[in-house]
This record gives structure tokens, C-alpha cells and sequence, in this order.
């Protein structure tokens, strides 16, 4: 029997109407930034498997620090536990998030690490004795699968059937030009009606909402009302993190510090999963008390595992290298100079570039999960290149250790594309 139809024996696939939905692809194998599907053909992976594999798949150097570790030490209760990779992993961790940045939690994904950092926001006024359950969000973000992380999303089919059980959430515009001086007005509204515990926010990119880009200072300005109003902002770091935008952390960009930040993804570079919350020393010290009951009551078994603290640690290392950094570097300009041959094209309506995220829309009528989207998605695929368009939107994030001639075969497949579609 073949992988496919062994697989439709009894698998259940996310985000996929098993109904409709062509048979899912089988990967044998995959490398720097190639993948192999179990007939021998490769495909450049542009979208670097969902944003984690950014130093490439099976990094050979990420490869013998795991191996290592496998040998030393696999898992260890970490309440009342503790171990060098762990630690290793807060300290490299500290040096390179923004200055506010003390404590470290982990978990196990980027709901998880939105979820942790949701629960301290609202415990952190519980244990100051404030009554404050109301959450901000964007209108169009998108912070996960769990309850809380779901709640704080935009509506869409994905949490829909789930509405009535959601946290209580209020949601705002994505500020842009036009529309800042209502958003900020909404806010000051809510913040007079509501009792508002936390704002969590993609800073800068929403990858979900179609790769959407804002500019810093209207998040700047959000988030400086926020911080007079005592209400802990969460920087939703999870796509952004790690190198991607151009900078280390998006919150870079924004002169307003988060109090919270959550990163998944290219934490542990596509090879194990893995998630941090970290926080201000401000918040960290709200759980401290003689009393038990105001310590934050949050575990995951698997937390901190680890040969996952060994990947991220090394995944640190290669993103802080000049040959890393000089690669992310050649993306934004490989990828500003393919902006500037295909932006007026009749079939882009618009571009937008941050860092090595590099996104255009189609000047096309089309559902986000139409018909048309599978077509444009199999023209790739043909080409040899992964790309998931979201709806009329086809974006490229790739992992940074691609190479020139393959960044050229994605621009070119693209380019076909406008031609047909
Ligand atoms: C992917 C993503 C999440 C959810 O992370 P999972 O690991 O899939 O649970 C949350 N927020 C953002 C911004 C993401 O891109």
C-alpha cells in the first residue's frame, strides 16, 4: 500500500476538510532548504515548513548538540528540577529579547506560550487584588488553537463553533493611516467600560491575516495607553521571532516594550517542539508571596525537555552568527529587488516586505479557501516550490540558509503564475 493511502487509513489532518481535500503529500525526506516527496521529487520549501526551519532542515550542526544531548540527559521533571540546557537556554535567551525581558516559562507551542501568557496577565491583577478579565486583541490576529489563545483571535470558521465558550475578549482595527484616530478611540472606550487585563498583539506582522503589515508607531501609541492604564501587553512573537523581520524581535521596532513576550516556531528550528513565555521581573514578582495560592499553577509535562532546550540553545548560536546574519541580509535584498521587477505587474494589486517576509496580493477575485487557491498552490508545486497562498495572497518566508539559485526558482515560479492565473 502506498503512503497515501496508508495514510487515509487513520489519520485526521489539521486545517482540512477530509470531504474535499486533495490527498495530503507524502515528505520521505528533507534538507537545508529541500524537501522530497516519496516519488523522488524535491521542492524548495518557501515557506520554511510553517516558519521553523529557518537554519534549514536537519541542520548537521543542530544535529550533533541533540545528539549529544539525547545521550546525557532526555527528560527531567522540571517542578522542582532543574538543568543546564534550561539554563543555558534563559541566559542566551535574556541577552538577545528586548532589556525588559527577565524571566523565562516554558511550554509546548505558541498557543501554549500565548495561553501562559494570557493566564499571567489575568493572575497578575488577581494577585494584586484587581477583578480584571477582559483581554484586547486585533480584529484579524491570530494567537492559536487553544481556548484562550482561539478567544483572543480573529472570528473566522476556525473558532467559530466555539464562540459562546470564549474568554472574554474586545476586539480593535488593525491600526493603519486612516482608520488610527478611530482605533484609538475604541480603546480609550473599552478601557473606560471594560476591566481590561491584557492587550496581545503580533507586533508589526500578522501572519495569519494574510502576512498584513503595520507600521510601529501606531502600535507604539497603543501600547504606551496600555502601559499608563496598568494593562499588561503580550507581544505575540511566535512567527515573528527569531531574525525574521530583519531584527532579532519585531518588539525591536517599537519603542514601547512589551511586558510579556511568547515565541514558538523557530525556537526550536523545525526539530522538536517547544515554547517560551518570558516576562518582566514586574510581573515575576506578583507571584511571589508566602502563600502558595499566588504562585502561577501552570505546567506542562514536557516543560523545558531537555534535547529541546539543546536545539534551541544551538538554533541561538546559528542565528547569532555573522554567516546567518549575512544570509537574512541577502533575503531583504534579493527579495526588494524582485519587488521593485514585479510590482506594477497588472495581476499584483500590492506588495509588502518586512525583513526576509516578503508578500503580494493578487489583482484576483478569490475565496481564501477556494478552489482557485489549490490551483495556484499545485502550479508551485509543479514548479518544484512550496508555497501555501493565503487566499490571493502568496507569500515567501524562507528558511535563511537557501541559496540564490533556489530564491530565483520561487521568484521565477511566481512570476509564471501571473501569466496564467
Ligand atoms: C503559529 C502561531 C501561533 C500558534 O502556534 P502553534 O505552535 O501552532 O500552536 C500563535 N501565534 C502566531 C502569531 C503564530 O504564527
Amino acid at each position: 500500500m502506498s503512503l497515501k493511502e496508508r495514510d487515509k487509513r487513520h489519520l485526521w489532518h489539521p486545517l482540512t476538510q477530509h470531504k474535499i481535500h486533495p490527498d495530503a503529500l507524502p515528505i520521505v525526506r528533507a534538507e537545508g532548504a529541500l524537501l522530497f516527496d516519496d516519488q523522488g521529487k524535491e521542492y524548495i520549501d518557501g515557506i520554511a515548513s510553517w516558519y521553523t526551519a529557518m537554519y534549514g532542515h536537519c541542520n548537521p550542526y543542530i544535529i550533533e548538540k541533540v545528539n549529544k544531548q539525547m545521550r546525557t540527559l532526555d527528560q527531567i521533571v522540571f517542578a522542582g528540577f532543574t538543568h543546564e540546557p534550561a539554563i543555558h537556554l534563559s541566559e542566551e535567551l535574556i541577552k538577545i529579547l528586548p532589556d525588559n525581558q527577565e524571566k523565562i516559562f516554558f511550554s509546548d507551542n505558541g498557543s501554549t506560550a500565548n495561553e501562559v501568557g494570557i493566564k499571567m496577565a489575568l493572575q497578575y491583577h488577581f494577585n494584586k487584588g484587581e477583578k480584571r478579565n477582559t483581554i484586547i486583541a486585533f480584529n484579524d490576529g491570530f494567537h492559536g488553537d487553544t481556548f484562550g489563545a482561539m478567544s483572543a483571535s480573529g472570528l473566522s470558521v476556525y473558532n467559530g463553533p466555539f464562540e459562546d465558550f470564549f474568554i472574554d475578549v474586545q476586539r480593535i482595527p488593525t491600526p493603519n493611516e486612516e482608520n488610527f484616530e478611530n482605533v484609538i478611540e475604541e480603546l480609550l472606550e473599552i478601557i473606560t467600560i471594560y476591566d481590561v487585563a491584557a492587550f496581545i498583539y503580533e507586533p508589526l506582522v500578522q501572519g495569519a491575516n494574510a502576512m498584513h503589515m503595520f507600521e510601529a508607531r501606531y502600535l507604539n501609541e497603543i501600547l504606551q495607553i496600555c502601559a499608563a492604564n496598568n494593562i499588561i501587553t503580550i507581544a505575540d512573537e511566535v512567527m515573528t521571532g527569531f531574525g525574521k523581520t530583519g531584527k532579532n524581535f519585531a518588539s525591536e521596532y517599537i519603542e514601547t516594550k512589551p511586558d510579556i513576550i511568547s515565541l514558538s516556531k523557530a525556537l526550536t528550528a523545525g526539530f522538536v517542539p517547544m515554547a517560551v513565555t518570558s516576562c518582566t521581573q514586574e510581573i515575576y514578582n506578583a507571584f511571589l508571596d508566602d502563600s502558595v495560592g499566588k504562585a502561577f499553577f501552570h505546567a506542562h509535562t514536557y516543560s523545558a525537555n531537555p534535547i529541546a532546550c539543546s536545539v534551541a540553545i544551538a538554533g541561538i548560536e546559528l542565528l547569532s552568527s555573522v554567516e546567518i546574519q549575512q544570509k537574512i541580509d541577502r533575503i531583504i535584498k534579493s527579495h526588494q529587488s524582485f519587488d521593485t521587477k514585479i510590482k506594477s505587474h497588472a495581476k499584483v494589486k500590492t506588495t509588502r516586505q518586512k525583513g526576509v517576509i516578503y508578500a503580494l496580493d493578487l489583482h484576483v477575485e478569490m475565496d481564501r479557501y477556494g478552489k482557485k487557491r489549490f490551483e495556484i498552490f499545485d502550479h508551485f508545486m509543479q514548479k518544484g516550490v512550496c508555497l501555501r497562498p493565503l487566499g490571493k495572497t502568496i507569500y515567501i518566508l524562507p528558511p535563511y540558509v537557501i541559496t540564490q539559485d533556489q530564491l530565483d526558482t520561487i521568484y521565477r515560479a511566481i512570476v509564471d503564475l501571473l501569466d496564467i492565473v
